[in-house]
C-alpha cells in the first residue's frame, strides 16, 4: 500500500473488495490491470441532492452537503470519494452512500465495510462526530459502532493480504466466481 516516494493511501474500495474475495482484492492491487465495463445508467443517477438534503434534516442533521466528497485520511491509509456528506456544524455531520441496486450483501457486506470506513476517515478528517448511512430503494441503513469496529478489521486484513507475495484463499462459495473479470486468470477459479 505504500510506494517508494512516500505516503500513498489505498482506495477505500479495495477493502470493500476485498470482504467480497481477499484474492480478487490481492489481484486488482498486484495482477495486471483489467479494463472493466462502464458502470450502468441507474448507477450513474444517484439522488437528487434536494432529496438528500431533506432526508438528512429529517434525521437531524443541516450542515452543508457536498456531493461526491474526496476524503483522505492519513490514519486509516485511505482515500475515497463519499457520494454525499454533511459538513459538521451545530449537528452531527453524516456520510451517504447510495445504493441504486440495494445492499449487496446486506448489513454484513462490502456495502456496510464501505460507508462505515467512510464514517471513520470523516471523523478524522474533522475531527467530529459523524454518522453513515447507506440509501436504497429498501430504505435506509445505519452505520453503527460494531459496523466500524468490523470494518477496521477487515482493513487491516486487506494490508496484510495485500503485502503477501501470494493471492490468499477466496473463503467463499465458488458460484461468486461467475461474474469475476479476473476468473480467468485466477489460481483460485474454477474455470
Ligand atoms: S475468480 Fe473467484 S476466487 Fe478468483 S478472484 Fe474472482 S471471485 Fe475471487
Amino acid at each position: 500500500m505504500a510506494r517508494s516516494s512516500g505516503y500513498d493511501p489505498a482506495p477505500v474500495s479495495i477493502v470493500k473488495t476485498y470482504t467480497w474475495c481477499p484474492t480478487l482484492a490481492w489481484l486488482e492491487a498486484n495482477g495486471p490491470r483489467l479494463t472493466l465495463p462502464p458502470a450502468s445508467r441507474v448507477e450513474r443517477i444517484g439522488l437528487h441532492p434536494l432529496e438528500v438534503w431533506t432526508m438528512l434534516e429529517a434525521l437531524g442533521h443541516r450542515g452543508h452537503i457536498v456531493m461526491e466528497a474526496g476524503l483522505e485520511d492519513p490514519v486509516l491509509g485511505l482515500r475515497g470519494k463519499v457520494d454525499y456528506l454533511a459538513e459538521p456544524g451545530s449537528t452531527p455531520g453524516a456520510v451517504v452512500e447510495y445504493k441504486a441496486r440495494g445492499l449487496w450483501g446486506g448489513p454484513q457486506g462490502p456495502g456496510m465495510v464501505q460507508a462505515a470506513l467512510y464514517t471513520i476517515m470523516a471523523e478524522h478528517v474533522y475531527r467530529a462526530r459523524f454518522k453513515g448511512y447507506i440509501v436504497t430503494v429498501e430504505g435506509v441503513y445505519r452505520v453503527n459502532d460494531s459496523h466500524k469496529a468490523r470494518a477496521l478489521r477487515l482493513l487491516a486484513k486487506t494490508k496484510a493480504a495485500l503485502a503477501s507475495p501470494e493471492p490468499p484463499e477466496p473463503g467463499h462459495d465458488l458460484s461468486r466466481c461467475r461474474s469475476c473479470i479476473y476468473r480467468r486468470i485466477c489460481p483460485y477459479s474454477p474455470g
